[in-house]
């Protein structure tokens, strides 16, 4: 893991880079197509956006105005739960507008945004028609324990190629680490600094100070040597850089261990059994 550029491999081959930009709670227009560009000149090839967040229309803009070619991004969007809730046709639907708002042909992630109860089999085998067609490169879900991840795939017979789950120093997870390391599942962190929270724990300040780096890189590199996918957001030039420049040090074995002991289950987000919405 050596540069900006790194990927991992997906189960079905696909290459997916170890770095994103999220941009969740990032205004469509000027605001979203301005820090996708300035990731893209800083070495970013990974962008992470959601039918949900509203602009998905800025992201493929900012994308096709690059100049880069599109085989050399990844892009992920997300079908949210009203599509689900509706049914496998709905999903199909939902699917055609994000591919119209971003102006491309294919995405090179689709995911499930949440478990919705009783409804994930059947939103999966629409995600599945999608992939079968060529749509998506890779397929996968967002929110999913291993409860749900098993159903899915004692139900289905097939398995997500990713999870996005929330995931930093505070959730750990080692059960699902364990679990998504035995059926190929690539893990991926939201909220990879805790929507800001990090920057309050005082050894990963510590650490920062021992390396010669920034807190946020402490958290964003814990993630990547864990294997984990990481799409910090950030709608600041300086900051999409800062957070890219995580692939030039190591944590010891031992600060690895030290910050994994910061797990207390806790999460700033929804708990994937008790949303609804
Ligand atoms: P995050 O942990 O990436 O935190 C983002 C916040 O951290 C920013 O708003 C900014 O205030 C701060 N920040 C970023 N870089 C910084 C830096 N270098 N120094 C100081 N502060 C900095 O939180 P997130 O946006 O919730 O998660 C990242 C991405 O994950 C999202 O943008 C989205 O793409 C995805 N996401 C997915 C889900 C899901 O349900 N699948 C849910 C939430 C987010």
């Amino acid at each position: 893991m050596g540069s900006i550029a790194d990927t991992t491999t997906l189960a079905n081959g696909v290459k997916m880079p170890w770095l994103g930009l999220g941009v969740f709670k990032v205004a469509d227009g000027p605001q979203v197509e301005n820090c996708v560009r300035w990731a893209l000149e800083i070495g970013y090839r990974h962008i992470d956006t959601a039918a949900i967040y509203g602009n998905e229309r800025g992201v493929g803009r900012a994308v096709r105005d690059s100049g880069i070619p599109r085989e050399q991004i990844f892009i992920t969007t997300k079908v949210w739960n009203d599509a689900v809730r509706a049914g496998r046709d709905a999903v199909l639907r939902a699917f055609d507008q994000s591919l119209q708002k971003l102006g491309l042909d294919y995405v090179d992630l689709y995911l499930i945004h949440w478990p919705v109860k009783e409804k994930c089999l059947e939103a999966w085998e629409a995600v599945q028609q999608i992939y079968l067609q060529r749509r998506a490169r890779a397929i996968g879900v967002s929110n999913f324990l291993v409860h749900h991840l098993d159903d899915l795939r004692r139900h289905s017979g097939t398995t997500p190629m990713v999870d996005q789950v929330e995931f930093h120093p505070r959730v750990l997870q080692r059960d699902l680490i364990a679990y998504c390391r035995q059926h190929g599942i690539q893990l991926e962190s939201w909220a990879p600094l805790m929507q800001g929270e990090i920057f309050k724990i005082p050894l990963i300040n510590e650490l920062a100070g021992k390396y010669g780096k920034t807190a946020a890189q402490i958290a964003l590199r814990w993630l990547i040597q864990h294997q984990v996918v990481a799409i910090p957001k950030s709608v600041h030039r300086e900051r999409i850089a800062e957070n890219a420049a995580i692939f030039d040090f190591e944590l010891s074995e031992e600060d690895m261990t030290r910050i994994d002991a910061l797990d207390r289950n806790q999460r700033v987000g929804t708990h994937p059994d008790h949303f609804d919405f």
